[in-house]
């Protein structure tokens, strides 16, 4: 008899990754790896896992390190409020739980930044509460085999397939379970162009039947794309410094270190801008795209002006850069034009 259960388990003992997180019950390795796999790959996301594991073993370490240090180990994979609120959380857990995490989902959802899929996570692989865990990866795999019109992100989709998972866990093993779903979805029932030929649920998978593979999962929202137009200026002194500033504020990038910016609404001021520097170096275009944003950015050498520094800004020795969290677009500026500009 086909049982949807025992088939994701089944695949999954055969073909699943052997990945360090998946083979701890600890709540906090857990957890960590939970918030670095957001929005990254797994090869992207393990070795941050490890760095961090290894930097901070348990949750003291991570609830007492200093912010800027956190950050730096974070540099280069994107989202930074992932990190902040990982320190947050930290804290709050030492703080108000003496370092033990919740084992439960609805504990666990007290916490701040804690959502309901990370305290699903957490409550089922690490305390297997019977509790599904709905990933982009669930989304795609439900919504095919049902051949499911109803979108994702609308809040009524959200709860169905959220109701629809519950009803579907394996009770017996739900850890084992929620992880098999997750990887059948990210190695099996791909987004594009799954190889349904060696799918064991080819025959039961009613987007097979009816030929709307490409189709499922349906999304409503468009996601809105701002377009930004950046020029950095570097600013180098006679004593080889130069000036960093802080980011403040709510938006991108909050708490790293850039150099001084300028924003501009259009490509013909920021054009018209740099011409009238007459800069002696101007860096080709940078294109960085973020989840809601497109940022177009150029780096000149501006000149050192001798007025106060901002109360954001501060004099870096160029040899200590590497001590301060930059966005990965400043990093991929200095990699490749360190060597120029320090002639
Ligand atoms: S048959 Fe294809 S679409 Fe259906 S579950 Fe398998 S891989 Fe996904």
């Amino acid at each position: 008899m086909f049982l949807f259960q025992d088939v994701m388990v089944d695949w999954y003992q055969n073909f699943k990754r052997d990945l360090p997180w998946r083979n701890t019950r600890n709540p906090y390795k857990i957890w960590l790896s939970e918030i670095i796999l957001q929005q990254t790959r797994v090869d992207q996301g393990l070795p941050y896992y490890e760095k961090f594991i290894s930097h901070y073993p348990t949750v003291f370490e991570l609830a007492n390190a200093d912010e800027q240090e956190i950050l730096n180990d974070w540099q280069g994979l994107g989202y930074y409020s992932r990190a902040r609120n990982l320190h947050k959380t930290a804290k709050e857990i030492v703080a108000l739980y003496n370092g033990v995490f919740p084992d439960n989902y609805q504990d666990l959802l007290k916490l701040t930044g804690i959502g309901p899929y990370t305290a699903a996570a957490i409550s089922s692989f690490a305390f297997d509460e019977v509790k599904a865990v709905v990933d982009g990866n669930v989304y795609r795999v439900l919504s095919r085999f049902y051949d499911i019109e109803e979108a994702i992100d609308s809040t009524t989709g959200k709860k169905n397939f959220d109701k629809l998972a519950n009803e579907l866990i394996d009770s017996t093993q739900p850890a084992t379970y929620n992880q098999a779903i997750m990887e059948f979805g990210a190695l099996q029932c791909v987004p594009v162009n799954p190889n349904c030929e060696i799918c064991p649920l080819r025959m039961q998978c009613l987007s097979f039947k009816n030929k709307t593979i490409a189709l499922r999962p349906v999304k409503t929202k468009k996601t809105k794309t701002t377009l930004r137009y950046f020029v950095y200026e570097i600013k180098v002194n006679k004593s080889n410094k130069f000036i960093l500033e802080k980011r403040e504020g709510k938006g991108i990038w909050q708490g790293l270190y850039q150099f001084p910016l300028k924003e501009f609404v259009s490509q013909v001021e920021k054009d018209h801008y740099i011409e009238n520097l007459k800069s002696d170096f101007v860096s080709k275009e940078y294109k960085h795209i973020l989840s809601h944003q497109r940022i177009l950015a150029t780096f000149v050498l501006g000149k050192m002006e001798h007025s106060d520094l901002n109360a954001n800004q501060i004099e870096v020795r160029i040899e200590d850069f590497s001590d301060f969290p930059v966005p990965r677009l400043m990093d991929k500026f200095w990699e490749e034009n360190y060597a120029v500009l320090m002639n």
